[in-house]
Order: C-alpha cells, then structure tokens, then sequence
C-alpha cells in the first residue's frame, strides 16, 4: 500500500448525491429548474442571506458583483495577491484595474492595515478573500469601505462555514461569492453562488445570469408561467443545472460533518509538525471561526525555500498529491506587464509564493493517509535541511 497515490484531493459524493442524479436524468429536465431552486434556498439559510443564486461558478459570481455593482473602465478595485486568477481577472475583464494590496503573514489574508494607503480617487470596490477559509479582518475592512464609500465583495471560495465574531462569511458585503469547483469544501463538479442582502442587485444577477431574459427557463416553460420572455439586457450564460444543484443540496447537508473531519485533520498535522523549527503554518485568530479548506505549510530556512521545486517533487515521488496557494498574481507574467508590478512591491506576497507547499486535507482522508503525508514530510525536509 506505501506507493499507493494519495491525491491532493478526493470529493466526498456518496448513495445520496448519486441517487438526486439518476432521479434527475429521469425526470427529464436536466437545466435550471426545482433543484437549482432548492439549493438556493437551503443555501441561503445556511448563510443567513435573503438571496442566493446559483450560478456556473464563483468566477461567475464575482463578475455579475463588479458590473452590478456599476465597476468598469477607469475604476480600480482593491484586493490581494495572495489568491486565484479569477478574482483579479474579472476585474480587468470589466477594464478596471487590480491594485494589489500586501498580505499578513499570520493569515495570508490582505493586510488591513495597508489597504488604505492604496485608495485613489477612482477606487469603488475592494474584494476581500477569505483565504483558506480564515475570515479578513472584516472590522477593519468595513470601517475603510464606510469611509471612503466604496463596495466590499465577498471572495469567498473558500470559506463556505467561515464566520467573523460570529458573522458568516458572504453575508458581511454587498455580495458573497461562493465556488463548488471540484476540489472546495463541498462541490457540484463546477458551480458558484451568489449572496446579497439586496434585491434589486439579486434580481439584476438573476436577469443577466441567463442571457438577459426577463424571466428564467422554469418559469417560462412549467404550467406556472407564461411562455414568451422579454431579453432586456445583453446578459450572460452563468446558471447552474439540476444537474449540478443535485450534488449542491446533499453536499451542503453534510458540510459540518465534513468540517469536522477536516478539523480533526488539521489537529493531527499541529500536533506532529508544530516540533519542526524549520515551517510554520496559518495563525488562526481565537475570534473566528475558519472553514479550513488547506493546509499550508510555510518553508522558513533558506535551505528549504531554495529547495523548494526539489520539495515539491519530492512529495510526487513518493505518491503525494501536493499542490500551491498561490503563486502571488503580482508575479504573474500578466499582472507583472500589463500592470507593471514588481516582485518587491509586495514583500510578504513575494516571500510566500516562493515558500509555500500546500498538504492534502479533505474528509475522505483516512488517519493512515493523515499519518504518511506526516511521516514522508518529515523525511523530505530531513532530506534538504
Ligand atoms: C476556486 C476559487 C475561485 C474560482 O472559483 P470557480 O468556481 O472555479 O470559478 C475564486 N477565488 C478563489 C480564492 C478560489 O480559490
């Protein structure tokens, strides 16, 4: 069994998920329709939010927010560095400029004490992302967007049980942006959603998430409703399928039950890698709640961080699924040119990238699979020390 590959990442789908599906491909409507309908509803209680849609994805979600919010040519939009492409680009997709804020050693969030000293005149939004699952600094955050009214939207990929001081995450900007891509906490293959406290701006996602059409698909063909339609905007194709919604319900009945598990790995790994010196790990603040979605693990000897392509091939030779979060998109060949940003220019952003290895964590994960990733570590970092 030792050279078995564990991967970085397995969903966790069982007789529930795979009996919505058949009783889906039965029904004979496969698109949009009572099953997107009920996630979104059990969805939105989870979150404590009067609206939630289910879209094609977080990067879905996270588009709709910026031009909802009006964000286009000439705006700039605050976030982090420290996270995945899409959140910046569908900043620049809309022809609004990224401004990268540095992040916090201790969480890897954006630094809320910078964040200031990067509002212009032209900033309307900042896009605060919950990495890891580790909430933002939201007092701070939402005392700067009151001052120099501008929009927080929720990036939060990653933080689906996260709460601050006992505010569930999505629910503390003028949007949330959740992703069920194949490897978050809980999953639909691909999928978002978006939350919102506001029902004009709902309501304009729900039009422009189905190609502008005044009505959506359900309405339009059940006996409820009519069947002509009006388009009254250019919109886009961004809603999620029964399909999806069906693994989307079930997941999200399990997703404490997950965290749990998740938790209990998190305490196995502390436990153990908390006597090696030479890596450090996320400090979490006592007064949050995380969805730990990963684990990273921080190389801090030069020795290591220099070693650290050896490192993380190491982990594949030994049949270890690792993976990166993230390479900083300041350093990204398109936010480097197109922007001009230098390696520098966000210090901390600049030394993580370079010394971050994230470890497997997922529920399916069994104590034996906990224990090798333990063991092979500690071996590889013997090996480069
Ligand atoms: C995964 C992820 C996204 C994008 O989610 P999709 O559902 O794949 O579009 C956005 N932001 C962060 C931080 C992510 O990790």
């Amino acid at each position: 069994m030792e050279n078995e590959f564990l991967p970085f990442h397995r969903p966790a789908l069982d007789d529930d998920e795979e009996r919505e599906i058949i009783e889906v491909l039965r029904s004979g409507w496969l698109t949009t329709g009572s099953r997107a309908k009920k996630f979104e509803k059990d969805f939105a209680e989870y979150i404590g939010v009067k609206h939630a849609i289910a879209l094609s994805s977080c990067t879905a979600a996270l588009h709709l927010s910026l031009i909802c919010l009006g964000i286009g040519e000439g705006d700039e939009v605050i976030t982090t560095p420290m996270t995945f492409a899409a959140t910046a680009n569908v900043i620049c997709l809309l022809g609004a400029k990224p401004v990268f804020v540095d992040i916090d050693p201790g969480t890897l969030n954006i630094n809320p004490d910078l964040i200031e000293n990067s509002i212009t005149g032209k900033t309307r939004a900042i896009i605060p992302v919950h990495y890891g699952g580790h909430p933002c600094e939201m007092d701070k955050i939402r005392r700067i967007a009151e001052k120099y009214n501008i929009f927080i939207i929720e990036d939060a990929a990653h933080a689906i049980e996260s709460e601050y001081k006992n505010e569930k995450c999505g629910s503390m900007g003028e949007t949330g942006c959740f992703s069920f891509y194949a490897n978050k906490n809980i999953t639909t293959g691909e999928g978002g959603m978006l939350t919102t406290g506001n029902d004009d701006l709902a309501a304009r996602v729900r039009v422009l998430s189905l190609h502008g059409l005044s009505r959506d698909a359900w309405k339009r063909y059940s006996s409820s409703g009519k069947a002509l339609y009006q388009v009254i905007e250019a919109g886009f194709k961004y809603n999620m399928s029964d399909l999806q919604a069906a693994l989307g319900i079930h997941q999200l009945r399990k997703i404490e039950n997950f965290l749990h598990r998740r938790k209990e790995i998190v305490k196995m790994y502390k436990r153990e890698f908390e006597l090696i010196n030479e890596i450090e790990f996320l400090r979490p603040k006592p007064y949050v709640k995380s969805a730990f979605h990963i684990f990273p693990v921080i190389l801090k000897k030069e020795n290591l961080i220099n070693n650290w392509q050896n490192i993380f091939d190491s982990y594949k030779n030994e049949g270890i699924g690792v993976s990166h979060h993230f390479y900083s998109l300041h350093l990204q060949p398109y936010y480097r040119d197109q922007f001009g940003y230098k390696p520098e220019d966000f210090p901390v952003a600049d030394r993580i990238s370079k010394s971050l290895i994230t470890l497997p964590l997922y529920p399916l994960m069994k104590d034996g699979d906990v224990k090798r990733v333990i063991e092979t570590t500690k071996s590889i970092l013997n090996r480069f020390l």
